[in-house]
């Protein structure tokens, strides 16, 4: 006699399928153990929430990741010209709210309304054109920058604790507190 081969629906079918209750132990609407959700407008009506990068050059946290290593935020640019060259090991999602940018090494523009993949493993060279007064793009960054000089040597670097570090500083400073950046860490 053959053996009857197993119900496969029987075999993944979780212990509790079929059950309302699906998690046993809920804090509000989620599992207990699951993070708060963040829910704000990502434009900042206080000014002093963009933290200044560098000339020109502002970032607003909105989920900084300690986890996975990974982060949100809006880029702001209030410059033309070349901005940075760098390398991400990991992927990246962009999606430009305002004004445009493009990579030296692309022929594609990234303008108001685009989506742009990042892939894992490239360097590339972010400039403004000359005609942008200012670029604002939602950015999804996994593991970290590294920035490079035009020769590819290693001239800087960010990951989630250093954009941590760095609000957690210039929150104290503006006054509104170091640990105003907390509300954006899971
Ligand atoms: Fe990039």
């Amino acid at each position: 006699m053959m053996n009857k081969e197993p119900d496969a629906t029987q075999q993944t079918r979780p212990r509790n399928a079929g059950e309302n209750n699906m998690y046993k132990d809920m804090k509000g609407s989620a599992h207990r153990l699951a993070p708060p959700e963040i829910a704000v407008k990502a434009m900042p009506e206080d000014e002093r929430v963009w933290v200044p990068q560098a000339e020109g050059v502002w970032f607003r946290p909105l989920m900084l990741n300690t986890l996975v290593g990974q982060w949100c935020n809006l880029l702001r640019v209030r410059r033309a010209g070349v901005l940075s060259r760098h390398l991400h090991p990991n992927p990246v999602h962009g999606y430009v709210i305002e004004g445009r940018w493009y990579y030296r090494e692309h022929d594609w523009v990234a303008e108001t309304g685009s989506y742009v993949f990042e892939p894992p493993g490239e360097v590339h060279t972010l400039v403004v054109p000359d005609d942008c007064s200012e670029m604002i793009t939602f950015f999804n960054i996994t593991g970290s920058m590294i920035y490079l000089d035009e020769a590819n040597k290693h001239v800087g670097y960010e990951d989630v604790f250093t954009k941590i570090d760095m609000c957690r500083a210039h929150y104290e400073n503006v006054g509104l507190g170091a640990d105003y950046v907390d509300q954006f860490i899971r």
